[in-house]
């Protein structure tokens, strides 16, 4: 009797899986940039309004223990697009502008695997894992690139909006580039004519010594050398609608075939130039409005599907790529209104640290009739598993060298029973490759040291919290807890050796 249950349980497991990947659910994933745990209003914010993100969660699953893997931009990509830790590699810090691509072609990322699957696949937005095979030449073929990782289509900024070069990519080249004014691009010294930029638009002032300012694009200072290009310069203000009309053509045009677009928006990354119509929408200034900006671009995107009738099939999620920070390099006007809007909520820290400011992100996920409404999940998840959850979404098995450190959390979206949680413990990471931390079950460990959250100087060691009780991280447990220091650092460890978490 207890056989023939288990059998038939397999043959409806079986059922399930099949039906599931047989409807290919469209893939929109939408990273934005240095959006905090608190700087969404269905996550606490006040001070903004997120309409369009907050009807997400109304329709989907808010969790309330995402992360971002790592506390700054580039790693967080390099492990959302790899299923594989970044410290794992060296050099995964954040990217230069003319870094040469930081994941080999022939890699297994999430968009090569959905395009197996028959997925279309579309990036718009930041990319950010460098370009080329030494530096980037960005006045001929650029490449590899995303299209060598798996997209079908690209449409990118290479870097940040704070360095160069300032210009978008589509495919391979440069939009609007001019062989008569060739682009230069360094990050190791001035090339010596520098453009004053076309319409001198905003002028943002640089705050503080630790920013260094080499190139003036548009009136604002950015990182590294550029020179030429002049008629390919991106306009601040309107990047945001740029990627907007590109993400919607990208649905538009595949509304008939299974589509993955990974939507990975400026906002809200420095410098922050909100388009003159969301400029004093917020009451804590520029940050608050690029907040409504990116709020906007959400709505377009929802407004698309809903118009297309695509959103019963289409799974959708929104998220950030790390923690929020207050923003006062560039001085904008509103610069003291900034800090209304408490980023990351009450979680300690932000951007750049291994507490949970750094890293704890907003995620939610809506896919109607699979996901359910208005639920909240606190599963421990981390944006690294994407690559495992997607396969299992569409029914591939993941070939065993590929997403060393993903894990396949799709249970905890769709609210399934499994005789253990997805996911028990998970490495989070800075810029660099040391200093990590251990999450695992309430605790999470944190190495002392080096590292962007201003512990240089501090002695090598351990901090030790419960995160069950002690959420906002005040209370270190390590003098207390020897014994739990040694078993987590030896599991770090140990984890680092193997060259893979995934079992
Ligand atoms: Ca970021």
């Amino acid at each position: 009797m207890i056989k023939r249950i288990v059998l038939l349980l397999l043959a409806l497991t079986f059922v399930v899986q099949t039906g599931r990947a047989a409807s290919k659910p469209n893939i929109i994933y939408i990273l934005s940039d240095d959006v905090g745990y608190g700087d969404v209003g269905c996550y606490g914010a006040t001070h903004v309004k997120t309409p369009h993100i907050d009807r997400i969660a109304r329709e989907g699953m808010r969790f309330t223990d995402a992360h971002a893997t790592a506390s700054v931009c580039t790693p967080t990509r390099y492990a959302f697009l790899t299923g594989r830790y970044a410290w794992r590699q060296p050099g995964t810090g954040i990217a230069a502008g003319n870094a040469p691509s930081l994941i080999q072609p022939g890699t297994v990322t999430v968009p090569s695997l959905l395009k197996q699957a028959g997925y279309a696949t579309g990036l718009v937005g930041k990319w950010h894992l460098g370009l080329g095979l030494e530096k980037t030449d960005f006045n001929g073929e650029i490449k590899p690139g995303p299209l060598e990782l798996g997209f079908d289509y690209a449409f990118f900024i290479p870097a940040t909006g704070d360095r160069v070069p300032c210009v978008f990519v589509e495919n391979h080249r440069v939009v609007r580039g001019d062989p008569a004014d060739p682009i230069r691009v360094s990050y190791q010294g001035k090339i010596g004519d520098e453009p004053t930029g076309r319409d001198p638009g905003v002028k943002l002032k640089i705050r503080g010594d630790d920013h260094h300012s080499d190139t003036v694009i548009n009136g604002i200072p950015r990182i590294g050398f550029m020179s030429g290009g002049t008629a390919a310069h991106w306009v601040d203000e309107d990047i945001a609608d740029r990627l907007t009309t590109q993400a919607v053509k990208f649905i538009e045009s595949h509304k008939d075939a299974p589509f993955f677009l990974y939507l990975a928006t400026h906002d809200i990354h420095e410098p922050m130039v909100p388009n003159p119509r969301f400029r004093g929408t917020s009451d804590c200034g520029w940050r608050g409005d690029v907040i409504h900006q990116l709020d906007w671009t959400v709505g377009e995107i929802l407004a698309a599907l809903d118009r297309l009738k695509l959103a019963g099939n289409t799974l959708l999620i929104f998220t950030s790529d790390n923690g929020g920070a207050i923003k006062d390099t560039y001085d904008d006007g509103t610069n003291p209104l900034h800090s209304r809007q408490a980023p990351n909520g009450k979680l300690r820290g932000f951007k750049g640290s291994l507490y949970e400011g750094g890293h704890r992100v907003p995620m939610i996920a809506r896919w109607p009739g699979h996901i359910p409404a208005g639920a909240t999940s606190t599963q421990l998840m981390g944006h690294v598993d994407t690559l495992a959850t997607v396969a299992a979404l569409t029914g591939q098995k993941l070939p065993a060298a590929a997403g060393p450190d993903s894990f396949n959390v799709l249970p905890a979206l769709l609210v399934e029973k499994t005789p253990a949680p997805p996911r028990d413990h998970l490495v989070l990471q800075n810029n660099n490759q040391a200093p990590l931390a251990l999450r695992q079950g309430d605790w999470v460990l944190i190495a002392k040291g080096g590292g962007r959250q201003g512990a240089a100087k501090a002695k090598p060691g351990f901090e030790l919290y419960n995160l069950a009780t002690d959420l906002t991280q005040t209370n270190d447990l390590a003098a207390q807890n020897p014994d739990k220091v040694k078993e987590l650092s030896a599991q770090l460890e140990k984890l680092r050796e193997q060259g893979r978490s995934r079992p």
